[in-house]
């Protein structure tokens, strides 16, 4: 059977919507409406943060729909891993499932299976579960009732697997809801028996498909969990993997999602075709490589900046748009060449898209204006750098190495006078000083670590990295506190008047889906 994308990502939802009574509701923009601690909608749940914490009644007490995500920053980082592997994207779908106000662990877990193995036919040898198996530390028994629901579906008990805190208990924040959950892994091998030890483990022919969040405890100031009253489900599959899945082939990129773009890129640009190697000895690898980040990040920059995220304002997204822009003048063969690559390709994310996200469609002439003003100013930067910048580096690859970590000239020259200023006599870039460029600046660690190799300091990523996580911590506790209400339910919120009495999201409901 062949599956489009459209049909995987309709029938995810005619099963929910349809067949077991949620209600459908749109993605969130990619830029968060409500909570700013984040910069970009990381996971279907991020637009019901305020349901979990009590301050908004759920627009419905199931719900189900598919969410534009983001992973590019913050706790979930897998720019990385983009291109290496056939699964991480920095834009991807999440499809998503929730109950609002009970936690039914039997009747979750057996939605996801019956549609797995149901309308979308896998087998469940295929199928691999995991589940909550206790921390000790944080006094948090073992999440048997799930184990047993799963034996209870006919899972096989070598198919059915306990993690600990990092993989099965999710957690919103230092304080707030959180929980237990249970994962469906896939295997990509068939016929393979006994593949469990691979289940996490970093394989990319066995891959995680859903995860399935109970969030049934409060976590107190004081660090101790009580029970919710209502509880909750929250559940959300990669859309590209299960697409993937269902057509057999190897990798995210084979589907109609990417090769559509990969095609394009092949055609625009007469360079030798995609030829899917994943293989770092391969001598095709690295433009395959380069075929599978510039599709990833044209997907993004479209989604992103149709949705207002802009490139000048989200550092993070300027180091996308440059390195795309890099890319595309590779696979064009001159500096400064690549821009109307990016901009086209951006019509057929458009394309593959629209119909479920109309916004994109509508904002295109934006998208392009954009990356072409970008790759201007790109253009400029590059051109006029050697002219002022070269007191400051050895070498024209290193400094464009500094320039396309994402902040602009004066930012960095800015931020290059502070360290040698503050710093003067010092041999060392501080953590404090690194916080300070970054938050001042936007400056990412490496790029703060090429600054101070080039003023002859040191700096170390570690103790930035626990500058940066204590800070954090500081003010996420600081955000959550504020959030968190003394009554453990929307519902008890609601009796003493103090909740909204509709989501305010309710306005962006405009589903092609809705009845
Ligand atoms: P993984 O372990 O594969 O990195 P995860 O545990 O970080 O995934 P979750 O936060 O549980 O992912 O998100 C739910 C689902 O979203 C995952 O089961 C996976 O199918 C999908 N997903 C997560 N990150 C990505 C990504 N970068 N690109 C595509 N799909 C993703
Ligand atoms: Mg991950
Ligand atoms: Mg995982
Ligand atoms: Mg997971």
């Amino acid at each position: 059977v062949n599956w489009s994308s459209s049909d995987v990502r309709k029938r995810f939802i005619e099963y929910f919507v349809n067949e077991n009574s949620h209600k459908f509701l749109r993605s969130s923009p990619l830029r968060p409406i409500s909570d700013q601690t984040i910069p970009f909608v990381n996971a279907g749940m991020v637009q019901f943060k305020s349901v979990l914490q009590g301050k908004h009644l759920p627009p419905a007490p199931k719900v189900a729909n598919s969410q534009k995500c983001a992973r590019v920053g913050g706790k979930h980082n897998d720019l990385d891993a983009v291109g290496l592997d056939g699964y991480h994207h920095t834009f991807f779908e999440m499809l998503g499932s929730w109950s609002f106000g009970s936690c039914d662990k039997a009747e979750a877990c057996k939605m996801a299976w019956k549609l797995l193995t149901g309308p979308f036919g896998l087998s469940p040898a295929r199928l691999y579960v995991t589940y909550f198996g206790g921390d000790g530390q944080m006094g948090l028994p073992p999440d048997h009732e799930t184990k047993d629901i799963w034996r209870q579906l006919g899972v096989q008990d070598s198919h059915i697997l306990p993690f600990g805190t990092s993989d099965n208990f999710w957690e919103m924040g230092l304080v707030g809801p959180c929980g237990p959950c249970t994962e469906i892994h896939v295997d990509h091998v068939p016929d393979r028996t006994n593949a469990g030890a691979r289940v996490n483990a970093g394989f990319s022919d066995l891959t995680e498909l859903w995860n399935l969040v109970f969030i049934q405890f409060n976590r107190n100031k004081d660090g101790s969990l009580t029970p919710l009253k209502y509880s909750h489900v929250d559940t959300g599959m990669g859309f590209e993997r299960l697409v993937a899945l269902l057509n057999g082939v190897k990798s995210n990129y084979d589907t109609d999602l990417f090769t559509p773009l990969i095609q394009a890129i092949h055609k625009i640009s007469g360079c030798d075709p995609y030829s899917h190697s994943f293989d770092e000895n391969d001598s095709t690898f690295q433009k395959d490589k380069s075929y599978r980040i510039l599709a990833d990040h044209a997907r993004l920059l479209t989604v992103a900046i149709a949705d207002n995220v802009f490139p000048h304002l989200e550092c993070k997204l300027r180091w996308v748009l440059r390195r795309a822009l890099q890319i595309s003048d590779n696979f064009m063969g001159k500096e400064g060449t690549g821009a109307p690559l990016l901009i086209e390709l951006s019509s057929y994310v458009a394309d593959s898209l629209h119909s479920v996200y109309p916004e994109i469609g509508k904002n295109l002439a934006k998208v392009e204006r954009t990356i072409s003003h970008e790759a201007e100013i790109y253009q400029a930067v590059r051109k006029e750098f050697p002219k002022n910048w070269v007191h400051l580096v050895k070498s024209k690859p290193e400094l464009e190495s500094l320039l396309v970590f994402g902040s602009n000239r004066s930012a960095l020259s800015a931020a290059y006078r502070k360290m040698n200023s503050t710093n003067g006599l010092n041999s060392k870039v501080s953590p404090a000083l690194a916080y300070h460029m970054y938050e001042s600046h936007g400056m990412s660690a490496e790029l703060i670590g090429e600054m101070a190799k080039i003023s002859g300091k040191t700096f170390s990523v570690e103790d930035y990295e626990e500058e940066f996580e204590k800070r954090r911590q500081q003010s996420m506790l600081s955000t959550a506190t504020k959030f968190v209400a003394s009554s453990d339910s929307f519902v008890g919120l609601l009796d003493s008047g103090k909740v909204a009495k509709t989501n305010d999201l309710a306005k962006y409901d405009y589903s092609p889906y809705a009845d």
